[in-house]
């Protein structure tokens, strides 16, 4: 179950009255379905845009579209300003040592399909072995499987106790000099678990293995640090951020990205171009082939302005809050299995209810304007282990609130009347 809040996280929290104000920058959710207010609980999918971020899309259309780094007048300088500066506030975002460190993908499937395809071919061969863990997201498992089946390497796995947390003995027992590469999520978007990431990449290191982070789900709620997680590689998607969809990132030591071979070849990536020899660009040039998503790079620095003025710790600290509210309300109630109890969790309830279909359940639950996930959360190895055909998962973001909570608690209800 998740932990009792520190005192000091606890000053850091959001007040009520703030979280509505916050709230009141996202249109989307003003709205009622089925004449019954809005409630979305669907932020591991996709989170909500604030005003600021539709504005900033808004604006550069209106007003300053123009293509960036080729055009030698007014429209596309300024492009290209905003899409460096851009640039710069994911590499603050995460501390990264330099901006050039940051690839722009379509998302983090892209991100590491892009280290897969790349670190992955060049560096990687017959009799490898590549350990990811028993609850990553179908993005962290097949690229890596395809991967080996090429190569001839071998895909370890990392399992799991009942309560959603890796186990780390087993963990230990799988690294060896054979290990050339470990692909862990930071956060379980099945089950909430926030993985020991940085003891997990300096066990990895100690080996001689690369790491490359998953932080879909932990980019929205927590401070990353990359130099100090020393990771390799993390991947992070702007839609799950506040930011639009089609932009993502991959941050990327400076000595990997070097080595590594392009990804996509084309305009933008190259130095120079004969029919005798291409030399490529610097990273990240080297890694951005064509024309970039210029408006949406754009927008994800609106969005990262957003949450740095409200705190992500603050965002967590509140986050964790609702969480342990929502977890106990909902574990009184004898029929709901959860699904995911680890002791470090980000805002995720994943449950089942006794004798209803999760597909049910998100359905009814819709009829009740409460937006949640059903399925498998392309997590089908995570089900499996929990020998469940899929889950009910609700996620929460700092424009959630108790009331959303207790909608959701009442219309469970619902469905346990319906299927009693
Ligand atoms: N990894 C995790 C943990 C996720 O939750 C998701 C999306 O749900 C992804 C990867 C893939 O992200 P995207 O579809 O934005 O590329």
């Amino acid at each position: 179950m998740s932990q009792p809040v520190l005192e000091e996280t606890r000053n850091l929290s959001l007040s009520a009255d703030e979280v509505l104000k916050l709230r009141a920058d996202f249109p989307v959710l003003r709205q009622q379905v089925y004449g019954k207010p809005l409630v979305y609980l669907d932020n591991a999918a996709t989170t909500q845009k604030p005003q600021v971020v539709i504005d900033r899309i808004t604006d550069y259309y209106s007003h300053e579209n123009g293509t960036v780094r080729r055009g030698v007048y007014k429209l596309s300088e300024q492009s290209t300003l905003a899409f460096d500066e851009s640039r710069r506030k994911v590499a603050r975002l995460l501390n990264a040592p330099s901006a050039a460190e940051v690839i722009f993908t379509r998302g983090t499937t892209e991100a590491i399909n892009l280290v897969a395809s790349s670190y992955g071919r060049a560096f990687i061969g017959a009799g490898d072995e590549i350990i990811v863990s028993a609850i990553e997201h179908h993005a962290n498992i097949v690229p890596w499987q395809q991967l080996c089946l090429e190569k001839g390497a071998i895909l370890k796995v990392i399992p799991v106790n009942d309560d959603g947390e890796l186990i780390q003995d087993a963990y230990e027992a799988l690294l060896s000099e054979r290990t050339r590469l470990v692909a862990i999520g930071h956060v379980s978007n099945a089950l909430g678990t926030i993985n020991p990431v940085k003891a997990m990449i300096e066990k990895a290191h100690a080996v001689g293995a690369v790491v490359l982070v998953d932080g879909a789900q932990s980019t929205p709620h927590m401070q990353v640090d990359v130099q100090e997680l020393d990771c390799d590689f993390f991947a992070f998607s702007g839609h799950k951020l506040y930011g639009p969809t089609g932009i993502g990132v991959l941050y990327g030591k400076m000595k990997q990205l070097e080595a590594m071979p392009p990804y996509q070849c084309g305009g933008d990536m190259i130095h120079s171009v004969s029919f005798e020899k291409t030399v490529f660009a610097k990273p990240p040039a080297k890694f951005e082939a064509g024309t970039p998503a210029i408006a949406e790079v754009i927008a994800l620095g609106s969005a990262i302005d957003y949450l740095q003025a409200i705190g992500l710790g603050r965002i967590g600290a509140y986050e964790h809050e609702l969480l342990q509210y929502a977890t106990e309300r909902i574990s009184e109630i004898p029929e709901v299995r959860l699904i995911g109890t680890a002791n470090e969790k980000a805002g995720i309830l994943s449950f089942t209810i006794k004798g209803a279909h999760p597909h049910d359940i998100g359905t009814i639950l819709d009829r009740e304007g409460i937006a949640v996930r059903a399925g498998h959360h392309c997590a089908q190895p995570v089900m499996e282990r929990f020998h469940v055909p899929a889950t009910a998962r609700a996620s929460f973001s700092f424009y959630n609130t108790r009331e959303d909570v207790d909608a959701l608690i009442r219309a469970i209800h619902v469905v346990i009347q319906l299927f009693s």
